[in-house]
């Protein structure tokens, strides 16, 4: 399969906006991505941000954020939206949208808009509605409602990257281990599969929902 490589300009740094619900979607959606990208594009930024991380929650996007991104972290900006709650205060999650806009990313890391859980649909509602020319790719969360689908977009990961992704989740989250599913072999068996649905060398890979792309340009 021809792979498509996103432009590297060493004049200007690629610009990704990270977003995520909660304290450990980002990660788990698009770690691998991340840490792939950090690779591959040396002077790429990473503006990360979550929109419910409150306490010890707070603390532990702060250490993840750093793990995964390093020194080439903007932010991370933590709002403290009710873990649930946010469609019903939707106008203050749009506020926070439009503030973002001064990112100007060169590509949107977001929650998938069939996603099942409601922060996530507001926030993948919002991506769409807030940046309408930009490069948008909707991550995956495996959850109890079952609601994955059929992703379209993928991004082969080295094992090691894996190993690294799943090994940052459960040092940062420390809280979360106490839910049955927070487990290497949830995050693994996820990669897994989505490496067989794209050939990848490795067997891993992570996969996203891609809705509109444009090829070239005329300049
Ligand atoms: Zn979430």
């Amino acid at each position: 399969m021809l792979s498509l490589r996103l432009p590297l300009d060493e004049a200007s740094p690629l610009k990704i906006l990270c977003l995520g619900a909660h304290s450990d979607d980002i990660e788990i959606g698009c770690g691998g991505t991340i840490l792939h990208l950090a690779r591959q594009y040396p002077n790429a930024v990473f503006h990360w941000v979550v929109f419910s991380a409150v306490g010890v929650r707070a603390a532990e996007a702060k250490h993840s954020a750093a793990l995964f991104a390093g020194t080439a972290l903007r932010g991370p900006l933590l709002k403290a939206f009710q873990d649930g709650f946010m469609p019903f205060v939707g106008g203050e999650v749009k506020a926070t949208f439009e503030k973002l806009k001064a990112t100007s990313p060169d590509l949107i890391l977001t929650h998938n808009l069939h996603d099942a859980h409601q922060d996530h649909r507001l926030l993948a509602e919002l991506t769409w509605n807030t940046f309408r020319d930009h490069l948008i790719l909707e991550y995956e969360i495996p959850k109890y409602d079952g609601d994955l689908g059929q992703p379209n977009l993928f991004v082969p990961l080295e094992s090691e990257v894996c190993d690294k992704k799943v090994r940052y989740i459960l040092e940062a989250f420390e809280s979360q281990k106490n839910k049955l599913w927070f487990r290497q072999d949830t995050f693994f068996s996820l990669m897994r599969l989505r490496g067989m649905e794209c050939n990848a060398p490795s067997g891993y890979a992570e996969a996203f929902h891609i809705r509109k792309v444009a090829i070239g340009s005329i300049r």
